[in-house]
């Protein structure tokens, strides 16, 4: 029999399998755990070639698994864009700030050349408003110019980069999304769902600043503990195949395809090493803070004062989306659908159930992704269902605030991201950063569905709190569960891979409010350490 190549031991392993067991030592042989014990239990598996790392107590997790992002956008937007978040994220609180920000972007860019900025949001600007189209034309009459939004959802183009995308006063309106215009026709510049029509003009990143968006990205999941992530929107895998043997990207990877009308398999799935595909991702409504999320009830503050009733818009026809699940669903594949607005959750029900009721598929795993204002009746049917809600239960902190204030007022704002509602019927789940929309730390997540603390520290729907070891799951094996990979990932256990990750403190009794500030001392994917915080060095002997 070989020997383990490393024994930790001394630690505190919480494993995460079927029991809840806690351990204190792991023996790891090539990528996968040998076993899991006692200190002395594993000392007796040592060879002589047995590098054996005293934890000293720290605490070991399963590697934390990241189940909605879009990696790795957050590093290539880093190397793109200018940065424009608002506080907490950011500085950004007014328009002038931003506009700050992007000249200093716009500095290095020659004329003609784009400037990019990501994160703006109106509702933390004092001029609470978007940004307009001939603001920017008068501080970059030589560049074209695209602001995204922070829900990535809408953005707002200068006068030169709708010319470049050709998009006048006299276009037809476009198949989906929006292009503002103002009372008199004129283009306002802002583009609700369908940032596409801009951004199919910017000129791709060189393959260069490519995999230098990927290498940042990776460093900065692996030092939260993240050791596998789902990219919610398909991408292209070759760059991040090249990215993987070059050595700059250490995570796994799904991706998910965006559902296409001629769905099948075949088509869209692929194994690619770092990366994998795996279902279909579709999209029914938008995003609340960005108004687009289609709600039963209006806006608390309205969008327009002349449309006092607006709640949003979906994006397809009802029936439209069952037709794509079912394609999906009866091909045996998972659908990843986007719904936010609760009326938009209702047709995911719908369509899902209609799926189920033709062709019923026990296990089917179905997701909703976000599924951030979900009502009490329909987590009674997700559970008959099946399905299985993936949280963006950040927006409790990020943007808990706004969705009291103003985009759904008090009622409708606590019960956001319901959690304990979910454990209550037992409803499995997962949480996710949606980064970069909100930056990569699944602790984090853990502290905000512990606490539901907003950014200005207030409670928001403490009724709906969970503990951290419920929270921890949805972090670890339900979200590998969720992915169809509890086999391989998600708990710490004999013949499973060795990601790992090491806690400076254990989170089931350190202060809850102290959960996000636990520090990453080590993280490991394959057995192999990617991530170790300096001066963490724990000791080994030989
Ligand atoms: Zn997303």
């Amino acid at each position: 029999m070989a020997y383990p190549e490393q024994i930790y031991i001394n630690g505190t392993v919480l494993t995460f399998d079927q029991e809840g067991t806690t351990a204190e030592a792991v023996a790891v042989q090539g990528e996968r755990i040998a076993a899991v014990g006692s200190t002395e239990q594993l000392l007796q598996l040592a060879g002589p070639e047995t590098e054996v790392i005293d934890l000293q107590g720290k605490t070991v997790l399963p590697g934390f698994y990241e189940a909605h992002g879009h990696f790795p956008l957050s590093g290539i937007l880093e190397v793109q864009s200018a940065p424009l978040w608002s506080p907490p994220r950011g500085t950004i609180r007014s328009i002038s700030d931003l506009l700050a920000v992007l000249k200093d972007k716009a500095a290095n860019i020659p004329a003609g050349g784009w400037v990019t900025g990501f994160g703006y949001d109106p509702s933390k600007l004092a001029e609470n408003r978007h940004p307009s189209r001939y603001e920017l034309d008068q501080a970059f009459p030589d560049h074209p110019v695209w602001l995204s939004h922070n829900s990535a959802h809408m953005g707002v183009a200068n006068s030169k980069a709708l010319a470049l995308a050709g998009i006048t006063k006299d276009s037809p309106a476009p198949s989906h999304g929006v292009i503002q215009r103002d009372t008199d026709g004129e283009l306002t510049g802002l583009i609700q769902e369908n940032g596409a029509l801009i951004e199919a003009h910017i000129p791709p990143l060189t393959p260069e600043q490519h995999a230098e968006g990927i290498r940042i990205a990776n460093a900065e999941y692996v030092s939260q503990g993240i050791t596998s992530a789902i990219i919610a929107v398909g991408i292209d895998p070759e760059p991040l195949v090249d990215a993987h043997n070059r050595g700059l990207l250490d995570l796994q990877l799904i991706s998910i395809p965006l559902f296409q009308p001629d769905y099948s398999p075949e088509k869209v799935e692929y194994d690619r090493g770092p990366v994998k595909s795996q279902g279909s991702k579709l999209f029914q409504d938008g995003s609340i803070q960005g108004y687009t999320g289609w709600l039963t009830n209006p806006y608390h503050r309205p969008f327009s004062e002349d449309d006092p009733l607006f709640r949003g818009f979906p994006l397809q026809k009802r029936e439209q989306l069952a037709q794509a699940v079912f394609a999906v669903h009866s091909a045996g594949r998972q659908v990843v659908i986007h719904a936010n607005g609760d009326a938009a959750i209702d047709d995911v029900l719908y369509a899902i159930g209609e799926a189920q009721r033709r062709l019923p598929r026990p296990d089917a795993r179905h997701r909703i992704e976000h599924a951030q204002s979900v009502r009490e009746d329909q987590l009674d049917r997700i559970k008959e269902l099946g399905i299985t809600p993936s949280f963006f239960n950040d927006h409790v902190y990020y943007f808990g605030d706004d969705h009291r204030d103003v985009y759904l007022g008090e009622d409708r704002a606590r019960r956001i991201s319901p959690l304990r509602s979910a454990v209550d019927r037992g409803i499995r789940f997962s949480l996710h950063n949606d980064t970069p929309i909100t930056p990569p730390s699944p602790l984090h997540l853990v502290s905000v569905a512990v606490n539901r603390l907003t950014a200005s520290g207030r409670e928001l729907g403490p009724e709906y709190r969970i503990t951290p070891y419920q929270a921890l799951r949805a972090i670890t094996i339900d979200a590998a569960w969720q992915a169809f990979e509890e086999n391989d990932k998600g708990s710490i256990e004999a013949g499973k891979l060795a990601d790992l990750v090491i806690l400076a403190d254990n989170p089931l009794t350190v202060d809850p409010l102290n959960l996000h500030k636990i520090p990453v001392l080590q993280t490991i994917i394959g057995g192999r350490q990617v991530y170790a915080q300096e001066a963490a060095a724990l000791s080994s002997q030989q």
